[in-house]
């Protein structure tokens, strides 16, 4: 038996608050030594806080592709290990591997069947990448602008980007200019994420919601009208950027997180107003889940790895230290207190 520790779900925040880090509890538990054929014993490297665990921490998640976590019980999610000691064919001792159900423990024993092997060389070694810019998110940023945003190259389309300075928004703008965007501007809740933006990831401006008339901010910035906007935040924000929409253009529907601590099912309904210009104006807001393009993950994360690695997409991150600060990471990344990724280091490569 070897101590390992562990994080449970301690609480739930109910429907209608804002999570915090004391919602759960780290606590010691014993790792059994032997493991069963099929399994897999890992040691974490990496966990990823992301804003669809807001859901998983209600009794009922409002989305049949989620589980809720169990009171008492350890949470999982997006990890990265590497492998101590294998019963299943596919994997063997020192292999990097992934889940998208990573328990979040020091260690642990897995079904292999829930792990994916990783090549540590399409990162640069860079084992973290693959929570990010090359994982989840990345996909959601490729195959968002891909699948939903209609870019033209040539054709001076203008997108915006709200959630820009998180992990899927400072992907999604690069990748918008790489994919044709002639002009890109970003909305993020700091003068320092709107500075990174500009300065670091080649975004053309980008406005601080929560200071100044944004209304007034984003019309000179995108004074040819916004033919693609990229919508992680939803709200009050997404109201403002919708009402300056061209005809016929293109809203990414990624997520809607300025509603995750409110009790209204996904996505949350629109004012009747916003209903009106959408239809008036024939713009296109299609429902989008990564989850749907499965088919198309390995060659998403290909290109995601080559455009990295070329220096075409910039990488942001902020790391949390300590599995023992996990619910504080997410409670962070949750009001904003990260500049890219969101990543908690558990222990060292
Ligand atoms: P981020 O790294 O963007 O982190 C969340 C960010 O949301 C915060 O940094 C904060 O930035 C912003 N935010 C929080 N509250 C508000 C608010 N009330 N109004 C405006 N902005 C707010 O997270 P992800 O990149 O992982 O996720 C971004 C979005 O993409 C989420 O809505 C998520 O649900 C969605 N998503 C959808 C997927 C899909 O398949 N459709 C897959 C993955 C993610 P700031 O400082 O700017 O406020």
């Amino acid at each position: 038996m070897g101590i390992i520790r562990r994080a449970v779900l301690h609480s739930r925040p109910g429907k209608n608050s804002e999570p915090v880090a004391e919602n759960f509890f780290v606590e010691e538990a014993n790792l059994p030594d032997g493991i069963a054929e099929g399994q897999v014993k890992v040691q974490t490297l990496y966990l990823s806080v992301d804003p669809y665990m807001r859901c998983r921490m209600n009794e009922d998640t409002g989305a049949d592709y989620l589980l809720p976590w169990k009171l008492d019980d350890v949470a999982d999610g997006g990890g990265i290990g590497v492998v101590e000691e294998s019963k299943h064919g596919s994997f063997t001792a020192g292999d990097t591997v992934y889940s998208l159900n990573w328990p979040w423990q020091t260690r642990a024993i897995v079904e292999g069947k829930i792990l994916q092997k990783l090549d540590p060389e399409l990162v640069d070694g860079h084992l973290s990448y693959f929570l990010g810019a090359v994982g989840m998110p990345g996909l959601t940023a490729l195959f968002g602008v891909k699948e939903k945003g209609h870019v033209t190259p040539g054709a001076s389309q203008t997108m915006v980007v709200s959630g820009a300075a998180g992990a899927c928004g400072s992907l999604a703008g690069q990748i918008g200019r790489l994919e044709g965007c002639s002009r890109v501007v970003g909305i993020s809740g700091s003068d320092e994420k709107c500075s990174i933006l500009v300065s670091e990831l080649g975004f053309d401006a980008a406005v601080n919601y929560k200071r100044g008339n944004m209304t007034q901010k984003l019309r000179e910035f995108c004074p040819a009208g916004v033919d693609i906007y990229f919508d992680n935040v939803g709200g009050d924000v997404s109201d403002v950027v919708l009402s300056q929409m061209n005809q016929n253009s293109h809203v990414i529907l990624c997520g809607q997180i300025s509603q995750y601590n409110k009790d209204v099912p996904y996505p949350p309904p629109l004012s009747p107003q916003t209903e009106a210009a959408l239809r008036d104006k024939n713009i296109t807001r299609d429902r989008f889940l990564v989850l749907w393009y499965a088919d198309k993950h390995e060659a998403g994360i290909l290109q995601l790895s080559q455009w990295v690695r070329e220096g075409k997409l910039k990488v942001r991150e902020t790391v949390t230290k300590g599995l023992e600060n996990i619910g504080a990471a997410f409670q962070s990344m949750m009001k904003g207190g990260n500049i890219g990724k969101q990543i908690v280091l558990v222990s060292e490569e």
